[in-house]
Formats: C-alpha cells, structure tokens, sequence
C-alpha cells in the first residue's frame, strides 16, 4: 500500500509498547487514505505517532503543498512565537554571537536577530523559502534539514527551532547534531505545541505532520538525554490554536545527565480528556451542519486540508448533504481529490449559488469574512464553530 505506515519505538526511552489512541485512516487532498495513530510510551510517557505517516508520505505531503512563504514587502512581522524566543533570550542576557536557525523558513526571526546584532544563519528543506529569505532579507540560508546543514557548522552560541521539533522522526539524534554545533556553554531555543489544557486544544490537534507531542516533563527527559540542562521553560496557554511551551537550555558537558520524569499517566490523563472534549466538539459541529442543510441538499467545502479530511471521517455530512466539490484557495490543491471529490478552484463555488461549508477551525471567521468580500450572502455559509 502506497501510504503504508511505519512503527516508532521512543526515541526518549526505546519501548515501542504503551497505550494505543486515535488509530485512524483519514483521506489526505492529493495522498488518497493516510492512517496513523498515536501510542503514549509506557516507558517514559511520551506521545508519539505510532503508527507513524512513512517517511515517504510525509515528503510527498511537503513536495506538493508546503507554503512557508512569505507575503508582502518591507520589514517583517514579529510573530508571537519569534517575539517569546526573542523575550527568552532577553531574560537569559545571551550576548549577540553566532546563531543558526534551524527551520527558518523566509528569516524572519533571524532579521531581528541580526538586528540586535547577531551573526545569522541557518536552513530550511524548502529552496523557495531559502532563495526568499536571500532576496527579500539578505539572510543566507542552507537548504536542507538541520540534521544534515549543521554537519558542517562548528562553534555557534545559538541554534534556534521554532516548531521543528514536533515534525522530525528522531529528535533525540537531532539534538545531538545540534550540541555538536554548538560551542562549549552554546545555547539551544526550541518552541513547541504543548500538551496541555485538553479542552481548550482545537479539533483535529494531532494532525499528520506531527509527529511528535512535548510537555515538561518529556522535553526535560529529550533535553537531558541529549546533554543538555534547561535554564528557562515557559508554557503559554493562550498562543492560538494550542498552548505552547518555549524552552532554553545549555550544552551541558555530558549526555544523559539526569533520571527519566515518567509522565505516563498525566499524559494518557490528557489523551483520554481530549478525546472526550474533541467527540463532543464533532457531535455539535454534525448538528450545526444537519440544521444547516436540508438532507441532499447540494453543497461545496471551502478549504482542502486537513480539517476537511477529519470533517468528512468525523461527522455524516458527506451520507447527509451532497458535496459537488471541494475548493481551496491554494492553487496547489487544484485538480487534485480529497477522497473522491474533486478539488477545484474557488470561482466555481463562489459562483454557484449554493451553500458553503467553511471547514476551518482556525480560520472560519476570515474566511467568512472573506467569502461576504466576494459576493457571497451571509445565508450562503455554513459556520461550524462561530
Ligand atoms: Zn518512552
């Protein structure tokens, strides 16, 4: 089978047994049915995919619809993540040195990084990303992934990953290419989705492209394992859609300093709360869309990734209401099936006449917006969380 699966032992403590949750096969645009599921280790307590998306699949996912570019012109932005490693660095009164981000999609991080006086660079597998970050910002980037790019960086201060961790298949062996980067007393800065708070996390939390799920405890067992000690960790609640956690630390002068936390059973506490909040969640979202559709009643879905490919497992719109199509505005997704709809280019849904179901979590109030910009009566949408 094409998107066959893989199984992961830990890479934190080597079980490959544990608790078993959310084993799923869900129709991915442009990949056809994808299954994974997540396993909480019984060794240490980490949350890892397991069965995991193949490598292969994975790279197919990013080749056809990874869209880290960046728009507009002048300065960048400093988003809130960049603006908590940059708070984090502040508090930790690291002196500007040599800095490598790993991840770092156009630079935008490294641009105020250079610009409190840092020497930058750092890499991202995405070549768009990486001729973008030259043109607009003059930050020279390596293309590839951190495991590979810093084999041939020595002696850096700093190495950055902003959202890296949870999307790579061993961060234990990555964390080892970055401390040996790194000079004697170095620092790493890493932020991540943290497992907290189960119901304030969004639907569809444990997307295909993580990989991984940190909390404290199973970051301090990574990072220790790793050689490295923590010096700041700050979770942050209210980052949207879920909490995270930003985390310093510094190279240490061995691996494997301390004992493993064994967070077991606050973890599998979490799967099990979650999965109560996110069935209740898809129960209402199938009653919004069943009183707001008469049964049959023909209709497109705006938006191809992957909350539509949860939608559609999750509740009963496609036996209750009659998809014509699916449409995104990424370009990328045209022409490709999400199941066995069709993907296609927004004009023919605005243009219809029938109802849209907006099927984001994230973005359903921007979109809606969006939609009444081009002509589209407020009757015409169908919101499921707003
Ligand atoms: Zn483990």
């Amino acid at each position: 089978m094409e998107n066959q699966p893989i199984g992961r032992a830990c890479f934190v403590c080597g079980s490959a047994a544990g608790v078993r949750m959310f084993d799923q096969a869900i129709e991915v645009c442009g990949l056809g049915p994808v299954r994974y599921g997540l396993r909480c280790c019984d060794g240490c307590g980490l949350v890892l995919q397991d069965p995991a998306v193949s490598p292969q699949t994975m790279a197919r996912q990013y080749a056809m619809f990874s869209n880290y570019l960046a728009f507009g012109d002048g300065d960048p932005p400093l988003s809130s993540t960049a603006a908590r490693m940059l708070d984090c660095v502040a508090r930790a009164d690291l002196k500007p040195g040599r800095v490598y981000d790993v991840g770092a999609a156009a630079g935008f991080m490294l641009w105020h990084l250079r610009a409190q006086g840092w020497k930058v660079g750092g890499c991202d597998p995405s070549p768009a990303a990486v001729a973008q970050a030259k043109a607009r910002f003059g930050v020279e980037l390596d293309t590839g992934t951190g495991e590979i790019t810093l084999k041939d960086h020595a002696g850096l201060d700093l190495v950055t990953m902003s959202h890296v961790l949870e999307h790579i298949y061993d961060p234990a062996a990555a964390l080892g290419v970055v401390r040996a980067a790194l000079a004697e007393g170095g620092h790493l800065l890493i932020e991540v989705p943290c497992l907290t708070a189960p119901e304030i996390n969004p639907p569809g939390l444990f997307m295909m492209e993580h990989l991984n799920y940190f909390e404290a405890g199973s970051l301090k067992n990574l990072l220790s394992g790793a050689g490295f000690e923590i010096v700041d960790s700050e979770v942050t609640l209210d980052f949207f859609p879920f909490p995270v956690i930003t985390v310093l630390a510094r190279k240490a002068s061995a691996t494997g300093g301390a004992g493993l936390v064994n967070g077991f059973a606050d973890n599998l506490r979490f799967l099990e709360t979650y999965a109560g909040v996110d069935a209740e969640r898809w129960r209402s979202v199938d009653a919004r869309l069943r009183s707001a559709l008469a049964e049959g009643e023909e209709v497109y879905v705006w938006g191809a990734g992957i909350h539509t490919s949860t939608l559609l497992t999750r509740t009963s719109l496609e036996t209750w209401a009659n998809i014509l199509a699916i449409t995104d505005r990424d370009s990328q997704k045209h022409g490709h099936r999400l199941g066995h709809h069709p993907v296609v280019e927004p004009d023919a849904a605005l243009q219809s006449g029938r109802k849209i179901v907006i099927s984001s979590y994230v973005s359903e109030k921007a979109i809606a917006a969006s939609l009444g910009g081009q002509g589209v009566a407020p009757d015409r949408n169908v919101r499921l969380y707003t």
